[in-house]
């Protein structure tokens, strides 16, 4: 890890498609820090047919975002773990401001804060030709609810993007390059101290 982080705190945006979880696990692998994917955490409650499962299943499978406290409230349980002292990569959250308000007051009073937000860049023509070469894995991968997650990026992103743009925050990534080059980037970022 890079010697001036005590603790490394990343959060990475993107929409559906982007690349997101596969840069997340890379980050989570090379700094020895959780991944913690809020679709996989809810994907995992609804297999196991859990109560909170049973309640996001329908908005969940048509591609909506699942109610903020629902999230928030499995993020922030979760943050709270152990193995999250030495830092945490966001994959999937904050998904919009509230979101990210929410996650601004919690890291505030663990007395943390994120080093670097990361936005995944990639058009919607790629992500939609990138999804028609691949094999059908879960419910939400269906081409209409492809359609309605990225309906639903481009409705919350630009105010969650301005969050994080306007207090410096903000590192942009090509999304459209192999995943080596996006990794590079990304480490190249946060091992580069802000402002040099
Ligand atoms: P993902 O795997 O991150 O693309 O998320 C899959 C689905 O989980 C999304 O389409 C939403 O229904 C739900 N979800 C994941 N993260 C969030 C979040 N932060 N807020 C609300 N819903 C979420």
């Amino acid at each position: 890890m890079s010697p001036s982080f005590s603790s490394l705190n990343l959060v990475l945006l993107g929409p559906p498609g982007s690349g997101r979880s596969t840069q997340a696990s890379l980050l989570a692998e090379r700094y020895q820090i959780p991944h913690i994917s809020t679709g996989d955490m809810l994907r995992d409650e609804i297999q196991r047919s859990s109560a909170r499962g049973s309640e996001v299943e329908e908005v969940f499978n048509r591609g909506e975002l699942v109610n903020d406290a629902v999230v928030a409230g499995m993020v922030l349980q979760r943050l709270d773990a152990e193995d999250c002292v030495r830092g945490f990569v966001l994959d999937g959250f904050p998904r919009n401001a509230k979101q990210a308000t929410i996650l601004d007051g919690v890291l505030a009073e663990l007395g943390r804060s994120i080093e670097r937000v990361f936005l995944l860049e990639l058009g919607d023509q790629e992500i939609v030709n990138r999804h028609a070469n691949r094999p059908l894995r879960r419910e939400d991968d269906r081409e209409e609810a492809l359609r309605e997650r990225l309906r639903v990026f481009h409705l919350e992103a630009p105010a969650l993007i301005d969050h994080y743009r306007n207090r410096g925050q903000l590192v942009c990534v090509d999304a459209a390059r192999s995943v080596d080059k996006v990794s590079d980037d990304l480490r190249q970022a946060i091992e580069t101290p802000v402002g040099a």
